[in-house]
């Protein structure tokens, strides 16, 4: 009998190994208002049809200090299967810092939302605590809102592993202006001191009854997340882990690390699909050339190999702390073009990961 496993065990390994790849992508965002907040113009209820009607796979109504249970929200009549609400909060520190609670167990102590006379680093310190005082994460958000969290603020905050990238709402400032970097440049500060932070878009959406540009309307950033299962625990963790991309419409249909190799490939029709919807903006610019490019960018942000095309790969020597994929899809818009991107999370060789989150 022994020798039947001896020869059965090579076989089946194998085998466990393919059945341990069962991770599924799912699509969300982490950042909407409701009529709750005061200032936008929809029920949680609307809120909630709008993004399951979409293909969304999760939403977190995310209100301004407001704990919404998902247990108290109506759901659509013909729900989905692979539709969640992932209980959050928008913890609202008045004009130093914003931030999700993203998978929390109820509202945050509201001690920790503002502490008086605290710098903004403790105000956004306070915030992760009061996230993992609930047993959720937190997502800094917005840092470009009235240019009010700089990489100095960020850096020294502990436990602090994710922030907004990229937000949907137009008076946000994801690209800064000649006084002030963007979100992104901000983002290589911070990974090239050593944090370990990772990218989120979200939508930050207010407005669902009156659409423009200048409007915070939904459908302009989200998350894919590749996730075991679509339960609020399962896609929190994975978001915790960097087990994501963020993007404001391009969508890939292979975005994976093995033994420090980058693989990208941009999903075509997926990325047609979304940006043919009246939702997406687009990133302005004044010159440009069609297509899609792909750029695997290093500390200080130097762009290390960038390929014109849908798909690339990149192996990550350990010369660099960190490497990051950023697709970029250019399109012309009337005298001037538009850039949709997807980000991915950047791949570690120091070792921050394993010094930062126990496995
Ligand atoms: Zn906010
Ligand atoms: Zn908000």
């Amino acid at each position: 009998m022994r020798d039947i496993y001896r020869f059965a065990i090579p076989i089946i390994l194998p085998l466990l190994f393919v059945g341990c790849t069962s991770k599924k992508w799912y699509k969300g965002n982490t950042h909407v208002h409701t009529i709750l907040c005061g200032h936008a113009d929809t029920s949680p209820e609307a809120v909630t049809a709008w993004y399951h009607e979409r293909g969304y796979n999760f939403l977190c109504l995310s209100e301004h200090n407001q704990f919404i249970d998902p247990a108290t929200v109506k759901m659509p009549a013909d729900l989905r299967d692979d539709f969640i609400l992932i209980p959050s909060e928008e913890v609202t520190g008045g004009d130093q810092a914003h931030s999700t609670a993203l998978n929390i167990d109820g509202v945050v102590d509201p001690r920790l939302v503002q502490p008086s006379g605290a710098s903004k680093t403790q105000v956004i310190q306070a915030h992760v605590h009061g996230a993992e005082q609930q047993h959720g994460h937190s997502i800094l958000n917005h840092p470009n809102f009235h240019y009010r969290n700089s990489a100095e603020d960020i850096r020294p905050v502990e436990g602090l592993h994710m922030f907004e990238l990229y937000n949907g709402h137009p008076a946000v400032n994801n690209f800064g202006d000649h006084e002030h970097d963007s979100v992104e440049e901000m983002w290589d500060d911070l990974l090239t001191d050593g944090m370990l932070i990772y990218g989120v878009s979200s939508d930050d959406a207010h407005k669902f009854q009156e659409i423009g540009l200048e409007h915070s309307n939904p459908g302009r950033g989200w998350v894919m997340v590749q996730a075991d299962l679509l339960t609020p625990d399962s896609i929190s963790e994975a978001m915790y882990r960097g087990n994501f991309y963020a993007t404001s419409g391009v969508m890939l249909s292979e975005a994976s690390v093995e033994d420090r190799q980058i693989s990208v490939t941009v999903d075509e029709a997926g990325t047609e699909r979304e940006l043919s919807s009246p939702f997406v903006m687009g990133h302005t610019i004044a010159d440009g050339k069609n297509g899609y490019t792909i750029q695997f960018i290093g500390p200080e942000g130097r762009v290390l190999e960038a390929v014109n095309g849908t798909k690339a790969t990149f192996s990550v020597s350990s010369d660099y702390d960190y490497v990051r994929a950023k697709i970029t899809y250019t399109r012309k818009a009337g005298q001037e073009f538009e850039n949709f991107y997807a980000w991915m999370q950047p791949v570690f060789t120091d070792g921050r990961v394993h010094f930062v989150i126990q496995e």
